[in-house]
């Protein structure tokens, strides 16, 4: 999943486990991601405007999420921007500013609406070719969700699983109980934090926009995109940090707040995620955090100040 991935365990449990739990993720990502040519992903990509193909459960699972995430924001979120992804490649070192000109092809080549699944059939199908899917917005929540349920089938207590800052956590934490996590503070060195939270058994993911960009002509472009402009979403939103189960929703959620922004992303959250607890950071260092966090997050730097919700 080009990230650090880590599996924690305490109390019983061992290697063979986490061997186990890190066998499903890898299954997992064969099947969903759009960088390996074997996957079901690249296999529906390929075969767009010719035939429907065949796909696991697994992938039918977060197509059918990311295409009512896609519905539910008319297009702002859309798991067919494979191609804008793929043409700015950023995260990799031929990440480039693509001209006007390939931008227009891109996001021609963009729109959930082609999508079509068959739950019967189980297949997917693409109706135009040069259409991508790309699933890279819910991957690591989706494989973070199985890996506990893995541990959790064999026994596991108590632990924590990290896909890249994807947490997925089990049981009880090792602090009276409680999981401490902090909220990485955008554009800091790694472990300075905004705050921290304290939590149960549940998933926390973040997205945001300082995680994977380049720079080029003294600008930043990061790797969540605009699907009206083609150009990295700048929604004012630095980071947001999604708290609550399953990893998959609140990792879709995540991304999708980060590219509606603070006043939009509160909306989308009651309707898409309702129930799940978030913490919004501005690039000007505000910070939003649901109701149901307001014993659960600790401000740690000055620099941010808490806003209402
Ligand atoms: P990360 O943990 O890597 O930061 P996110 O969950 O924030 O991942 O999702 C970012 C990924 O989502 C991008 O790398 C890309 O694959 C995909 N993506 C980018 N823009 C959009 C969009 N507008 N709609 C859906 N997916 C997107
Ligand atoms: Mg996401």
């Amino acid at each position: 999943m080009d990230t650090v991935c880590t599996m924690t365990l305490y109390g019983a449990g061992g290697e063979a486990d986490v061997d186990a739990a890190f066998a499903r993720v890898r299954e997992v990502d064969a099947r969903l991601s759009m960088w390996q040519e074997a996957s079901e992903v690249s296999a529906v990509s390929r075969a767009a405007g010719s035939a429907p193909v065949q796909v696991s459960a697994d992938t039918m699972a977060v197509l059918t999420l990311g295409l009512e995430l896609s519905r539910i924001s008319r297009g702002a979120f859309d798991i067919t921007v494979g191609p804008l992804v793929k043409l700015w490649a950023i995260g990799s070192p031929r990440a480039r500013v693509p001209s006007r000109e390939e931008i227009s092809r891109a996001l021609a080549a963009t729109g959930y609406g082609d999508l079509a699944l068959s739950p019967a059939n189980k297949t997917a199908y693409l109706a135009r070719k040069g259409m991508q899917i790309d699933l890279g917005a819910l991957a690591k929540g989706y494989a973070a969700d199985e890996a506990a349920r893995v541990l959790a089938g064999r026994g596991i207590k108590r632990a924590l699983v990290n896909l890249g800052g994807n947490i997925v956590t089990l049981g009880s934490g090792p602090g009276r109980g409680r999981w401490k996590i902090g909220v990485q503070a955008p554009g800091k060195s790694r472990g300075s934090h905004v705050g921290i939270l304290s939590v149960g058994a549940t998933s926390v993911v973040t997205s945001g926009e300082y995680e994977r960009y380049f720079e080029s002509g003294g600008r930043r472009y990061h790797h969540i995109m605009d699907t009206a402009t083609g150009y990295p979403a700048e929604s004012g939103l630095a980071a947001v940090t999604i708290v609550g189960l399953p990893s998959v929703l609140a990792d879709g959620a995540a991304t999708l707040a980060c590219i509606l922004g603070a006043e939009a992303g509160r909306k989308m959250l009651e309707s898409a995620a309702p129930g799940m607890n978030a913490v919004f950071v501005t690039g000007d260092h505000r910070v939003f955090i649901t109701p149901g966090l307001r014993r659960g997050f600790t401000i740690s730097d000055p620099s941010y100040t808490l806003a209402g919700w």
